[in-house]
């Protein structure tokens, strides 16, 4: 990352909505979001294979759900932050993966500029490539500050999308199962 493009730009941003950047508030403010950004687009250039590799036989195929796995991104339009809660639901074939693996693929892909459909897409996607489940269903819940920020949307309004891949593709039952396991 290149932290002095991002000080540059800072700098301009502050004095383009009339800002003066050198006041005692503010002089310290480049420095501060060009370091942020390392942390909240850390993600960018990552795949979450590495998480993703340390598996668990199992001779189940019964449906697995993780739900309520708390994320933070920055929408690509506004950079702005939208967060909630992602829902993941797969079909084992013979391997399963932890918790903490899951939460950590949602970073990945969390902690870069994003939209809500593709951030759900990205994790159903990575599932099938590195767990290579039976099927793979995302639901993400999110607040997005954007539009809560600017009066279009109500505070604490949310936005919900949802991915399937494999066997859960059309198969709007075992959808409705998943479904009912998120809202329990
Ligand atoms: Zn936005």
């Amino acid at each position: 990352m290149d932290q002095e493009k991002i000080r540059q730009a800072v700098r301009l941003y502050l004095e383009g909505i009339g800002e003066d950047p050198d006041r005692e508030g503010l002089v310290d403010t480049p420095d501060r979001v060009a370091r942020m950004c390392e942390e909240i687009f850390g993600g960018l250039g990552k795949t979450p294979e590495e998480h993703l590799q340390k598996q668990f036989s199992t001779g189940s195929s019964d449906m697995v759900v993780v739900k309520d796995i708390t994320f933070y991104s920055t929408c690509e339009h506004h950079l702005l932050p939208f967060y909630g809660k992602v829902h993941i639901g797969y079909i084992p074939d013979g391997k399963v993966v932890g918790l903490s693996k899951l939460a950590r693929t949602v970073e990945v892909y969390a902690r870069r500029p994003q939209i809500q459909e593709q951030l759900t897409g990205q994790i159903a996607d990575a599932l099938m490539t590195y767990l290579a489940p039976k099927g793979a269903m995302v639901m993400i819940e999110a607040e997005h500050t954007c539009m809560t920020m600017r009066g279009i949307k109500k505070p604490g309004s949310k936005t919900v999308t949802i991915a399937t891949r494999g066997n859960f593709v059309d198969n709007y039952e075992r959808q409705k199962t998943f479904m009912d396991m998120v809202r329990e």
